[in-house]
Order: C-alpha cells, then structure tokens, then sequence
C-alpha cells in the first residue's frame, strides 16, 4: 500500500505524464510555483469553472458576471488594505539559506502536540477496546493534559502575537518552542519580518511618468469597484450578487504541493450584496449552498468538512472555510465570508464617490453589506484529481491507473476506437465520431492492441470507450465499455449520443442544486 506521500506523488507525476499539468517554462527547469495547465488540464478546469459559472448565474436570477482587468488603480489597494496589510510574517534560516512563513512553523508546532494527543488516544482505545471512553480519556489522562496544556499556551500566545503585529515576539516563541529548521536542523533564525504578497510592476513609458501598480491578489476587487455600474447597467435589486472567474498573483514565501498553492492562480469569486442586518442569514445559505455544489459532484461527503474562523478579520463578522480531504489532510478549498460593508464604505472613502444603494421597499438609502464565496480554480482542481486518482489491482495480476473523474467534468467524454485500422472500420468510426464530436469532446484511437487504449483513457478519466468492429458493419452496433467497471455493453449507435449525454449533462448537475 502506497503511504499519502506517495500517492500523492503520483498524482503529480500523473498529471504531467498524461497532459494535466505541467510546470512553467519547464525547458528552463521551472518557475516556483508557476504552473501550465496542457490539453487535457484545460478542459478539466474548463469545466470546473463552467459548472461554477452555471450554479452561479443560472440558478440565481439575481447574479450576474463580469470580467474586470487585472491591473487596477494603484488606490484600489490603499482602500481594501492591502497595501498596508497584506503580508505574511517570514524568517530565514541561516545555515540553510531557507525562507519560511513564521506563522506557518509555530502553527506546524501546534499541529505537533495535536498529533501527540491523537497518538495517545489510539494507543488507549487499542488497550481499552470496546470499554474506552474518549472523552473522559482526553479530560483525564495526565499525558494528555500535559500536551493539551503546552498546545492551549502555545495557542493564547500565538494568537496575541499576530493580532499585535508583535514580531519580535513571533520569534521569541519559535525559539521558545525549540522549533528547528527541517532542512539543516539547526535553530539559527533570522529576525522575523512582514513581506508584503502583491506583485508590482510599472505603468507607462517615461520615467517619471510611471505608475507603480499592482497585480491583483484577489479578484474581489474588480467587482467592489464595478459595483454601481452593474447595479445600475443592470437595474439590479438588492438582495443580487456580481460572479467573475480571473487570475490572481501573491508572492506566495512558502510555495509548496503543487498547485495548491501558486504565485499565479485563478479564483472564481461571487459578492452578494445584502441590507444591512441580513448579512448573516444569507451568509448561512451561501455556506450551504456551496457545500451541495461541492457534494453533488459525488466526490464523497465525508471529505468535506466546515472550519469556521474564530479569529475574523476586523471588517468580517463571520466567515468559514470548505475544506477537503487532500493526501496532506484538511485543506482550505473555498472561504465564506461576510464581509459587512467594508470594501463598499472604503471605496467610497477613497474615491470620493458616493456608493450606496436606494431601497424603493424602504425607501432608504444605505451602504449594503456583503457576503463573499470565494473558491480557487486550482485547488478545486486539485481536489477533484485527489480523489479520481485510483491504482487498481485486477485480476491476473495486471494492474491499471484509472481517473474516476466525475463524467461532467472528465475532459474527454468518450473515444472512438476501430478495432483494426482496415476493412471499412476507421470509415465507420469516423461517422461515429461525427455523430458525437459537435456536442461532446471525443476522441479518436486507432494505434495499439485494444487493452492499450482503454489503459490510455483510463489515465484521462475517459467515461465511455467505444468500439468499432466487424459485426459494427452489420448490425449498427458497437462495443461501449464503462471506465469504472470496466463493463461492455452493445448499444446501438443510435443511442450513443443519448447515452452519452445523460452521463455528462452539466443540466443533470445543476438540477441537484435547485
Ligand atoms: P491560504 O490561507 O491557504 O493562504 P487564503 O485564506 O489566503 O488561503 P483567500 O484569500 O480566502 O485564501 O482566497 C480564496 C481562495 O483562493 C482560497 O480558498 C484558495 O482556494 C484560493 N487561493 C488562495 N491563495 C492561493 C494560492 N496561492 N494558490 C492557489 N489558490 C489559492
């Protein structure tokens, strides 16, 4: 049995051999943290964001798109805080030469002492059998405690530090921990300083004619600042929300597994704009509602789990996290956040323009409040290759690779295959292919043993493969076989595309979600 690390290895040298992902200018060995999607990645992600855009817009007559530019006025940065407060706490290492994020290593700590306690409360349930009550276990048993103890003070300590800035005292307990650097194991640390995460770059040609601008670390903000034009343009009615898919930059300190977390990335935002005094009502549908838009996927619910803030931005009144069940455990794969009428009043402030919205129900003009669903492409991506990658034992000792991709979002739908490449079967195929190729992507195989092929769209997630033979000639039909089952049937070739359709219909996954 392969460990998680493992696996997870695999899955990344998965989605290179088999044209997912790739990294960045690879001929110059690499880019940190820079990732290209190739052709059948694109389509995956393609149709993730589909499936987002669709839930998001045409289930919901009162959200409408946008796609803002990703440069944006300088001040648009001033006023959402992230000039001032967009930063990561980082530390070197000086023997290793290493970069860390100082609130990472004290949280990787904590972390530490909540494995200690796992490890002690297995061992007891082991000893204890059927007899083992946990909870008086975990109040009670003197070991426990002691770590429980250490990671509370830990905790009260850390969390002081970052709400202060205070960062001297962030190293102060990276020593006091004893924590050490993995690479050179030695605890020779630099001080701990703010790094701020955008990217700059200049505007304009002359010297002093430029402009220092920014590449957005968020698309949010594209959408804050439109906000009046689409309302307005639109004739939209509060409650009404602004959707828009884009690419996003942070100079990430730490960028590490894969594209879970990158420099250059692509986010899938909605603001839904509220009266004031409702934000939390809606912030409890929206939670909802994007967790059945993750479920109905079937990637399995027990993998995902809400991990709501207890510690809030000083604008947001509530906010949560959706995490899934990655190699490397619970991770953050979309944030939840009520973001009260922060970002709106700051605009204001700073443009000098009035951005209120007049009630006619009560007849009432005001700044309205806002909830925030914010997803990563990438990581969504991401989580949908952890749980699709199987290796399978099969009878007769063969073994295969199968990506049991949800049928909506596999990137090719199904691939058409002669079985020799003479006697009319190729011809056939491809009136087949026509068949099928305008609604659906599919493609077309004819090299190889059969088996060969079906092992080649195993590896892509292909759901259906579809067989061309002798018999084909004669009686209309062909040979479909199932990826996850590996079953055949003989469907006649007018049913194909009916068949086809049912399994990879995005309509047939929306209407979960109504
Ligand atoms: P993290 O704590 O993991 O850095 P975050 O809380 O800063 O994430 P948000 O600012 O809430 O993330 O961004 C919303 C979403 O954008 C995240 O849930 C994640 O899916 C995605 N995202 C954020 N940073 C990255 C990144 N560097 N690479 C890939 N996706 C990212």
């Amino acid at each position: 049995m392969a460990t998680q690390e493992e696996t997870f290895k695999n899955i990344v040298s998965h989605c290179k051999e088999y044209g997912f992902v790739f990294p960045s200018s690879e001929i110059y060995d690499g880019l940190g943290a820079v990732y290209d999607y190739g052709q059948n990645g694109v389509e995956l992600k393609n149709n993730i964001k589909q499936y987002w855009w669709n839930a998001m817009t045409k289930l919901h007559e009162n959200i409408v798109g946008i796609d803002a530019a990703i440069f944006m006025h300088p001040t648009t940065w001033k006023a959402s805080g992230h000039v001032d407060a967009f930063n990561d706490p980082l530390i070197d290492n000086r023997d290793s030469k290493k970069r860390y994020r100082a609130d990472v290593l004290i949280e990787d700590q904590m972390a530490k002492y909540d494995e200690k306690i796992d490890k002690e409360v297995m061992k007891a349930r082991k000893r204890f059998g059927e007899s083992f009550d946990e909870t008086l276990y975990r109040q009670t048993n003197p070991r426990v405690l002691e770590h429980q103890q250490k990671r509370d003070a830990l905790h009260e300590r850390y969390q002081k530090a970052m709400n202060a800035n205070d960062l001297v005292e962030l190293k102060q307990i990276i020593l006091d921990e004893g924590i050490v650097c993995p690479i050179s194991g030695t605890r020779n640390w630099t001080d701990v300083r703010q790094f701020n995460l955008m990217f700059s770059t200049e505007m304009g040609s002359t010297a002093d004619g430029t402009m220092k601008i920014y590449l957005r670390p968020e698309t949010a903000q594209g959408i804050f600042v439109n906000f009046l034009n689409v309302q307005k343009t639109g004739r939209m009615k509060i409650p009404f929300g602004i959707a828009q898919i884009g690419k996003a930059f942070r100079n990430e300190i730490v960028a590490r597994q894969f594209i879970f977390r990158m420099r250059e990335f692509e986010q899938m935002e909605m603001q839904f704009f509220v009266r004031p005094g409702e934000e939390l009502r809606w912030f409890e549908y929206w939670k909802q509602f994007r967790l059945r838009w993750h479920k109905a996927l079937g990637l399995g619910d027990e993998k995902y789990r809400f991990h709501d803030h207890d510690k809030l931005a000083h604008y947001a009144n509530a906010a949560t996290d959706i995490e899934f069940l990655m190699p490397f455990g619970f991770k953050e794969v979309e944030g939840i956040h009520s973001r009260t009428n922060f970002d709106l009043s700051q605009h204001a402030k700073y443009s000098g323009k009035k951005i209120e919205y007049f009630d006619p129900e009560l007849n009432q003009s005001y700044t309205p409040f806002v909830i925030e669903t914010s997803i990563g492409v990438d990581r969504m991506f991401l989580s949908v290759m952890c749980s699709a990658y199987k290796e399978e034992q099969l009878e007769g000792g063969d073994s295969r690779v199968v990506l049991q991709l949800p049928p909506v979002l596999a990137p090719v739908k199904a691939c058409v295959m002669p079985l020799v490449k003479k006697d009319g079967l190729p011809e056939k195929a491809r009136e087949v292919m026509d068949l099928l190729r305008l609604d659906f992507n599919i493609q077309y195989d004819e090299k190889d043993s059969i088996g060969k092929r079906y092992r080649r769209q195993d590896a892509i997630g292909t759901p259906f493969c579809i067989t061309i033979d002798h018999d084909t000639l004669n009686d209309n039909c062909v040979t479909v076989r199932y990826r996850d089952t590996m079953k055949q049937d003989r469907v006649n070739i007018d049913q194909l595309h009916e068949m086809i359709r049912q399994q990879v219909d995005m309509t047939v996954l929306l209407r979960k979600l109504l």
